[in-house]
């Protein structure tokens, strides 16, 4: 493709699902016009600062058992662990102490009355010990709607859950077909989250086996029409004990997805220009500065480990997953030199909210 053919394409007002897949596959040297046209973009719209999220990643139980996933229930070598409510208020002071305003509880799918309840607990706590300053996202997978309401009600008001990819039959191909893991009721639980006041952030991974062009182009499409607030994707990483890794004959070379991914960054921003974006740890496997390169191109939020290290190799979503054995507090200071080394400032105590989500709240109201 010529960068003509690029340059006409990323002058229209609109881009079809063609233009999109023509995006997508733009070469080393096209792919800068893109990346050029998304950091403008990201600049008007939402400045250069980034947000952070202190990661905890609460517990590797889970009941699912996703084709692509390290920690899925079938994988008998991990050893499972959930953190005590000690270590999960630690991790949270740490994130106030250290000014990062916010935080991300993630773990596996459970759906336990137990569990619930230690959520809403725990989000009580937290939002005790900061006094309502940290800002709280859940990314605890599919649940009914009574039970996203009371984890709003004790205090989260942001919530990730990716949709893997928007193509059904796709998304039938790396998960088990049964109840537990269904396309539909995958998008029935974004709707609730919506419904029940949460930003809403959703994703895909990018490289799968089996995935197209096509498909990623109707990611793209699917974002801007479920109208997310929040994105995070990144690259599929395969991992030797899960039944995708079969596949990784299929799979595009690491770098390729890398770059797949970047793109996929540039042109959502360039799609939807005042939402969040992160810029996620996966991106950071492939590349050592893949964080930071994702910075320049859109993203705008980061999530740095807040995981006490001893359950950090028993979270391995994926293979080779960077720093495992290092502590937040060392995290933290590369981390800071590498945003500033990228062109951006951070937002330190900034909440750092969804400025589309602000916006549409706003035009409700009138
Ligand atoms: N259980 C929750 C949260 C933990 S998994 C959930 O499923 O929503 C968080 C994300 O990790 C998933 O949404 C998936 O997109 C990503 N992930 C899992 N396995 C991966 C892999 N092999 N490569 C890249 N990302 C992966
Ligand atoms: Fe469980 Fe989430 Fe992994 Fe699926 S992706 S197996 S729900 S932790």
């Amino acid at each position: 493709m010529s960068l003509h053919v690029i340059r006409e394409i990323l002058n229209k007002e609109a881009f079809s699902k063609d233009d999109l897949k023509v995006l997508l596959s733009a070469n080393e040297e096209d792919r800068n016009l893109i990346f050029e046209k998304a950091a403008r973009i990201k600049k008007e719209n939402v400045g250069n600062k980034v947000y952070f999220r202190g990661l905890i990643e609460y517990s590797n139980r889970c009941a699912k058992n996703c084709y692509y996933c390290g920690v899925r229930s079938g994988n008998a070598k991990v050893q499972r662990y959930s953190m005590t409510d000690e270590e999960v208020l630690d991790a949270a002071r740490f994130a106030l102490e250290n000014h990062f305003a916010s935080i991300v509880i993630q773990a596996g799918e459970l759906f336990s009355r137990v569990h619930v309840l230690k959520i809403g607990e725990l989000l009580l706590k937290i939002k005790e010990l900061s006094q309502g300053k940290l800002g709280i996202t859940l990314s605890l997978g599919e649940q009914t709607e009574e039970t996203y309401r009371y984890w709003y009600e004790c205090g989260a008001h942001r919530y990730l859950l990716r949709i893997e990819t928007s193509n059904p039959e796709l998304y039938r191909k790396i998960h088990p077909e049964n109840k537990l893991h269904s396309f539909e009721s995958r998008l029935k639980a974004l709707y609730d989250l919506r419904k029940t006041g949460y930003q809403v952030g959703t994703g895909v991974m990018i490289g799968l086996p089996f995935q197209t062009l096509d498909d990623l182009a109707g990611d793209l499409i699917f974002f801007k029409e479920f109208d997310i607030d929040m994105a995070g994707m990144g690259p599929y990483i395969e991992h030797e004990d899960t039944p995708l890794y079969q596949y990784r004959h299929l799979l595009m070379p690491r770098i390729e997805r890398f770059y797949l991914s970047l793109k996929m960054v540039a042109l959502l921003r360039i799609l939807m220009p005042d939402i969040n974006i992160a810029a996620t740890t996966a991106m950071q496997t492939i590349d050592p500065q893949g964080r930071e390169k994702a910075l320049m191109v859109g993203a705008n939020v980061i999530m740095p480990n807040l995981t006490p290290l001893k359950y950090r190799e028993n979270y391995l979503l994926y293979q080779d997953k960077p720093c495992i054995d290092e502590e937040a507090q060392e995290c933290q200071h590369c981390l800071e030199a590498r945003i500033y080394m990228a062109g951006c400032e951070i937002g330190w105590d900034e909440w750092g909210d969804s400025l589309h989500f602000k916006r549409k709240i706003e035009s409700q109201k009138q």
